[in-house]
């Protein structure tokens, strides 16, 4: 529907309008009304399932500023330039007070042709009255013949008009007619309670109505309502990974004094007969294997600890494990538990697969996340928040997803970790675990678990010299 006249018309206002705040001489930086996004209410409901997904704003260079969010998928949904218009603000939020407002505010951004406002109770994104509110209701008039008449607003409808208000949206999004026909500044207009449509003959069939530029008129005329960082040029916003999250797993069910459960965790395993001899002297030490996961229903005070336990864990998906370390387990009836990496299954050689990690699953073990790509996750928080969070969060959405219900539990690649990263870890997980500092586990240190680094070839003794009244 674009034109080159319209392109044109469209340019001078948008620079009137820029040019209207820089003479208006607005004292930069003046607390006229201030919105944080941090006040924004999290809205996603828990749910069962993760869904990891990534939001990518939209940057207009026109006029330099973004659409995001809710606004963003009205936009899209509804004709977006041609409906809208650029954007001339950034999203801002509106707290609740002023009467129009929901109980709990609403998120509001300018465009050239609307205003659109989000409310956060209803999840409705709509256009803002600004026809009611630039005052152009006209009172009620009698139905005329051949057209169609809103009682409700006592206004009559027909012709061009008509017909571009039903594509648009009708009365959803532009409202009830307020007026009837009228003329204003050479053009045949008509007023509704969310627009303006107006009658452009010269143009090409099919672009001879259009909605009028009401956002630019009414945000001119009411500046000082909007916050002044929402008017400034805004840089391109960075893409949002967002998600739906389960629960929370739950607090220890009751207090568990610490305790000595080594956990030892091994990477290549060549071949059998080390493992087995390891595993042979552990038992005659008269350790009781159990998987990383009952240590955790232990710790967490849900199940208990037998005497003298030890925990395997085995970390990057080698593919020597499924291999050599698998047979050695089923042989010896042990259960033990894998950090995968799960990008790297199938995908890289000398790591296991989809289908042998299932396998492992099937035979008992327990089949955890070490990440999707081995991630230091401490180095990547630094550098990419929302890819760490990705490493975190989706790498067991991916597991859960291929695999049925896991332990939920993390292992830090390197063992690297601090509290921000344990944190991100809690939300979804119900332990972590990290590498050195002995065997003793305690509740305080559900997310940094203490391992003893193994591999096959070393003396069992030694490892057995690790642990706590071996
Ligand atoms: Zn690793």
């Amino acid at each position: 529907m674009s034109n080159p006249l319209q392109l044109t018309r469209r340019r001078t206002l948008l620079a009137s309008t820029l040019g209207t705040l820089a003479a208006l001489g607005l004292p930069f930086g003046s607390p006229v009304r201030t919105a944080l996004a941090g006040d924004l209410p999290i809205d996603h409901a828990p749910s069962a399932d993760y869904i990891g997904y990534v939001l990518i704003p939209r940057y207009f260079p026109e006029t330099r500023h973004n659409v995001n969010g809710a606004i963003l998928d009205y936009f899209r949904a509804n004709g977006e330039v041609e409906a809208f218009g650029y954007p001339l603000t950034e999203e801002f939020w509106e707290p609740a007070g002023d009467g129009a407002n929901g109980p709990n505010g609403r998120m509001v951004q300018y465009f050239q042709r609307a205003r659109l406002e989000y409310d956060p109770d209803t999840k409705i994104v709509r256009r803002g009255p600004l026809g009611e509110l630039l005052g152009k209701r006209q009172p009620a008039v009698e139905p005329l013949p051949g057209l169609r008449y809103y009682p409700e607003t006592g206004h009559n409808l027909g012709g061009a008009f008509l017909q571009f208000f039903e594509a648009a949206g009708g009365l959803d999004a532009l409202g009830y007619p307020i007026s009837e026909e009228v003329s204003e500044n050479g053009h045949v207009v008509q007023w509704f309670q969310n627009a303006r449509l107006e009658w452009w003959p010269e143009n090409a069939a099919g672009a001879q109505v259009q909605l009028g530029l009401i956002g630019t008129e009414y945000l001119r005329a009411s500046l000082r309502e909007v916050p002044i960082e929402a008017l400034r040029p805004a840089q391109p916003l960075e893409p949002l990974r967002e998600w739906v999250l389960p629960p929370s797993p739950p607090p220890p069910a009751r207090p568990v004094p610490p305790q000595h459960i080594p956990i030892l965790y091994y990477h290549q395993v060549p071949s059998q007969g080390p493992l087995r001899e390891q595993i042979r002297a552990f038992k005659e030490a008269g350790r009781t294997f159990l998987s990383l996961g009952r240590a955790v229903q232990a710790l967490r005070g849900e199940a208990s600890l037998p005497e003298r336990p030890l925990v395997l864990t085995f970390d990057d998906s080698w593919a020597s494990q499924i291999a050599n370390a698998a047979p050695v387990l089923q042989a010896e009836g042990i259960q033990a538990t894998f950090f995968v990496i799960t990008r790297f299954l199938g995908t890289m050689p000398g790591y296991m697969t989809w289908d042998q990690v299932r396998a492992l699953k099937e035979m008992g073990h327990e089949v955890e996340s070490h990440t999707q790509n081995h991630a230091d996750v401490v180095d990547l928080l630094k550098k990419d928040r929302g890819a760490a969070i990705a490493e975190i969060w989706e790498s067991l959405s991916i597991l859960e997803d291929r695999l049925g219900r896991s332990q939920r539990l993390f292992a830090y690649p390197n063992g690297t970790w601090n509290d921000e990263a344990a944190a991100l870890v809690a939300r979804v997980y119900r332990a972590a675990a990290t590498t050195g500092g002995g065997d003793l586990q305690s509740q305080s240190r559900l997310y940094a678990l203490r391992r003893i680094k193994a591999e096959p070839s070393y003396p069992p003794e030694m490892l057995l010299k690790q642990m706590a009244g071996a």
